[in-house]
């Protein structure tokens, strides 16, 4: 028996994750959890799994359920966060909270030696130096639950790393790309969160319309599969159906292939090394899908891509404003407050202010975050 906990319990990942969990009652077992202010979803997690600590950002949704369940442990806060990740009893955590606020419980968790399943992407971004030396120091497996990252973790299964000489991220292209740049002007929200193949959170919906998220998957790459960003390749798929590939050096291209569904590559982080069965998944019939399509990646087109490919390779802070930019950009165009490509001119902004700072610790990293979301502030309020 697998005992985890599940950080963002109420997300899209966090939901279906609780799902791989409740298929599996002999396998997985839920010990803890997080979430931010769902109240209605998280009561439903707590009545349905009994985790003994649960973790809420919410002041009031935690004073509400405090008084609602008590025989369960709450926390509170950030520092509550903190204390889902590192509980004695769970061996994995699962971080499925968005945005850069998943480092710290990242970097605690691997501290108390748990194996990290991590969907949480802004963390390899914003300090992925920091992530995957400090997973080596305490000797912890950094497991992808992103769709692309366990695509290639399977391919490369029985493989030496060193034969590997290139890696084809596949990228949707997300809900607008059908639409030329010149009609991206005055896109809605409503139609921005529309994604062709896949339900998400809002966030990472937007980062899709952007092809931010591509970028920040291509930097998740780079720290998960040590390889340089000339060696990661993006490949327009629109059919989501090839989930990314693994080309080795006798030229030999290994991909994993399946139905758009996130289940899948949570389950795996979860039971590997070994397979479970996941028969709600809808089997792959190709004959069903009858062509699938490939294009090259648009630098122009896609603005973002271009930026994290720059950011990576400059590296040290650059990714981490990178980040931060991005989550301020999409938080104000999801309110409101900014159209749809003023998303990519504020992050632009923002890296060409900044001053690269090489080989930042975890604190130089936090005031970049900081700072950088406080000037993405000024350019639109
Ligand atoms: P959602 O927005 O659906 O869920 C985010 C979760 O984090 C919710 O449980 C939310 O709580 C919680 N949360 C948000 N802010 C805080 C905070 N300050 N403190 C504690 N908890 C917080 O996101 P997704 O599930 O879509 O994405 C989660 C991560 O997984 C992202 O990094 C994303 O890029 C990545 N990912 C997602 C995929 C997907 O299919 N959704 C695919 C691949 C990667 P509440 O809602 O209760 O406030
Ligand atoms: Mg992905």
């Amino acid at each position: 028996m697998k005992k985890i906990s599940l950080l963002g319990a109420t997300g899209s990942i966090g939901q279906q994750t609780l799902d791989v969990i409740k298929c599996h009652p002999d396998q997985f077992q839920l010990v803890a959890m997080s979430f931010g202010s769902n109240l209605e979803l998280g009561r439903k997690a707590i009545s349905n799994f009994s985790p003994s600590l649960v973790a809420v950002n919410d002041f009031n949704a935690y004073s509400q359920l405090k008084e609602e369940f008590q025989n369960i442990t709450f926390t509170y806060g950030a520092e509550g966060l903190i204390e889902a990740a590192v509980i004695s009893e769970a061996e994995i955590v699962v971080n499925a909270v968005v945005g850069s606020v998943g480092l710290l419980p990242t970097l605690k968790a691997i501290e108390c030696k748990k194996t990290i399943a991590l969907a949480n992407k802004e963390t390899l971004v914003t300090a992925g130096h920091l992530v995957t030396e400090h997973a080596r120091i305490y000797g912890v497996d950094l497991l992808p639950v992103d769709s692309e990252h366990s695509a290639i973790f399977q391919c490369l299964q029985g493989e030496n790393p060193k034969s590997l000489e290139r890696l084809i991220v596949t990228a949707s292209g997300g809900s607008f790309r059908d639409r030329k740049r010149e009609e991206l002007a005055d896109v809605t929200v409503d139609e921005a969160l529309n994604h062709p193949n896949w339900s998400m959170g809002a966030k990472i919906t937007i980062d899709s319309a952007t092809m931010m998220n591509k970028g920040l998957e291509v930097i998740e790459a780079h720290w998960l599969f040590d390889l340089p960003y000339e060696k990661i390749e993006v490949l327009l798929h629109k059919e989501s159906i090839i989930h990314s590939m693994a080309e080795f050096h006798d030229r030999s291209v290994i991909a994993q292939l399946g139905s758009p569904d996130m289940r899948v590559p949570i389950q795996y982080a979860l039971s590997y090394p070994e397979r479970l069965p996941l028969s709600s998944t809808k089997q792959l019939n190709l004959w069903e899908v009858g062509k699938l399509h490939f294009e090259k990646a648009d630098f122009e087109r896609y603005r973002c891509l271009q930026f994290a490919y720059d950011s990576g390779k400059i590296g040290g802070t650059m990714p981490t404003v990178l980040n931060a930019a991005n989550e301020e950009a999409v938080g104000a165009f999801l309110k409101g407050q900014i159209a749809f490509l003023q998303i990519e001119d504020l992050i632009d902004k923002a890296l060409t202010k900044h001053s690269v700072i090489s080989s930042p610790d975890l604190h130089i990293i936090q005031e970049v975050d900081k700072e950088t979301r406080q000037f993405v502030q000024t350019l639109y309020s």
